[in-house]
This record gives structure tokens, C-alpha cells and sequence, in this order.
């Protein structure tokens, strides 16, 4: 039994279909991304007010009044095709208008188990009580907090991994990963990615191809190869470092020869609660 929870209220269906409906109104109620990042997974405010509406409701005036809303413009790749293009106006479905194939572009929070296929242009949210198994999901953003084996996710975008998140590091494809507060997470091969975000504990080798940002009141041990490094006042660097020119060549050579299984693509990766996070300050 399948549980999307799709912004606008539960029960939008008996789940007999699998495809997943869309009421309108879902696209408006969106959280989306640049919201409160550094809440924890059990905060649920991103929950709209207004209940949900059956589909054929105008979703106009929840749009205008909804506290968050999709960018009137947004670019647009489709995950079917890979054509690029831009949208006006608030919108939960689109059709890319060169394959025809249609997009989502609703945001959706699993909040139970799940077994099924997803694919959305909006942000994936997997909470705490979320179990992914066996499961196809492909979304911009993706933030997991609670558990996935035996699936492909992937975020076109960024991965945002929550305190007690846990995943098989070859299922999941992200460019961008970042590490929330009271987290901690050892790699045990090589990591690599395009922009790292730590604001929790890592430990890794790591290369970058793009920035590497360590929070106040983060903590970094291992290596980093790469062109740009940040590191917060406040955040502790452990570490062999190799930021140059020939630190992202490295990384860059690193991302060539990814071809295949990643290094470390069977390690089981657990995002351990740290008990207090070093104060900010
Ligand atoms: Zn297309």
C-alpha cells in the first residue's frame, strides 16, 4: 500500500490506480525549496491550511493566498526527454512540448511505506516515518529522513539528508548533498559530488567539483579534493586538503572514471543522530 501524501491533505484517492492522482490546488500548497531547511523532519507546518479540493476545483484563489507558491517562471528539463524550457504560471502538471509526455510538477511528502514509481519536477520529501522499498522516485530536491533500501532514487538537484535518514549510497544519484544539523554520517569509499553542505558531522574522503561549505558548528574529517572550499566560523576542518586548480582536477577525473557502479556503491549509509551538535558560536 502506497502512501503519498500530497500537499493538500491525505486520502485523495483509495490508492486502486497506480498512477497517482492530482487534485487541483496541490501545485499551490507546495513547500517549497528555501523553506525552513534546518526544521526537523517532524515539523509538519508545511501543511496547508486549506483543505484539499476535488479535482475540477480552481485552484486560483488557494494560489493566491497560499503562504509559499511555485515561481510564476520556472526552467524546466523534462525527465523523459531532457528538453529544456521555460514556464509561466502556477501549475501542478505541464506537457513537455517536445516528447508530449506529461510532467508533474507537485511536490510530495511519503510519509508511510512505498513501493512505487514517482517522478516529479517538485521536491520529494521522505519523513521519518517514511519506508522506501522497492520503489522508482526522481525529483528535483530530495529530502529523506526516514529509510530506503532496495530502490533507485534520484534528485536532479539536491539531496538533503536528515538525522536518522538511511539508504544504500548506490541507489541514490544527487549532485548536490547536504548534511543537516545533528547528523553523522562516515563514508567509507570516496565520495564524490558537485556541491557539499555540511552542517553536521562527515567524515570522508571527498571530492568536489563545485563547493564545499562547512557550517558553524559542523565537523569535517577525512579529505577533500576540489576548487572551492567554505568553512564557516565556528566549524571544525579536520583534514587533508586539496583545494586548487589541480585539487577540482582531481575530482574531475574522479567524475570521468564514475562510469558504472560508484565506488561504495553497496554501502549501507545511516545519517546517526549526533546527541548535541557543537554550539554555533
Ligand atoms: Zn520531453
Amino acid at each position: 500500500m502506497s502512501e503519498y501524501r500530497q500537499r493538500g491533505g491525505a486520502g485523495s484517492g483509495d490508492g486502486a490506480t497506480p498512477s497517482l492522482p492530482l487534485s487541483a490546488g496541490i501545485g499551490s500548497n507546495l513547500q517549497r525549496p528555501g523553506g525552513p531547511r534546518f526544521r526537523s523532519s517532524q515539523d509538519n507546518r508545511a501543511t496547508p491550511s486549506t483543505p484539499a479540493g476535488p479535482p475540477g476545483t480552481a485552484p486560483a484563489a488557494a494560489s493566491a493566498s497560499a503562504r509559499t507558491t511555485l515561481p510564476t517562471k520556472q526552467h524546466i528539463r523534462c525527465y523523459e526527454c531532457g528538453y529544456e524550457f521555460n514556464l509561466t504560471g502556477r501549475m501542478s502538471t505541464t506537457h513537455c512540448p517536445k516528447c508530449r509526455a506529461a510532467l508533474d510538477l507537485a511536490g510530495y511528502t511519503i510519509d508511510a511505506d512505498c513501493r512505487e514509481t514517482l517522478k516529479t519536477l517538485g521536491k520529494i520529501k521522505i519523513t521519518a516515518r517514511g519506508v522506501v522499498a522497492s520503489a522508482q522516485l526522481l525529483g528535483t530536491d530530495v529530502d529523506l529522513a526516514g529509510k530506503v533500501t532496495d530502490s533507485s532514487v534520484e534528485a536532479t538537484r539536491e539531496l538533503t539528508l536528515f538525522p536518522g535518514a538511511e539508504f544504500t549510497r548506490g541507489n541514490f544519484k544527487a549532485p548536490d548533498i547536504k548534511l543537516l544539523a545533528g547528523g553523522e554520517i562516515t563514508f567509507q569509499s570516496p565520495a564524490l559530488y558537485r556541491n557539499v553542505d555540511v552542517a553536521g558531522v562527515l567524515n570522508a574522503q571527498l571530492y568536489a567539483t563545485g563547493v564545499v561549505t562547512i557550517r558553524a558548528g559542523a565537523r569535517f574529517t577525512g579529505s577533500i579534493r576540489g576548487g572551492r572550499l567554505v568553512v564557516e566560523d565556528g566549524a571544525v576542518l579536520d583534514a587533508t586538503l586539496n583545494i586548487s586548480p589541480d585539487g577540482l582536477d582531481e575530482a574531475e577525473q574522479m567524475k570521468a572514471t564514475m562510469t558504472g557502479a560508484a565506488p561504495g556503491a553497496g554501502e549501507r549509509i545511516v545519517v546517526k543522530p549526533v546527541a548535541e551538535p557543537a554550539p554555533a558560536s
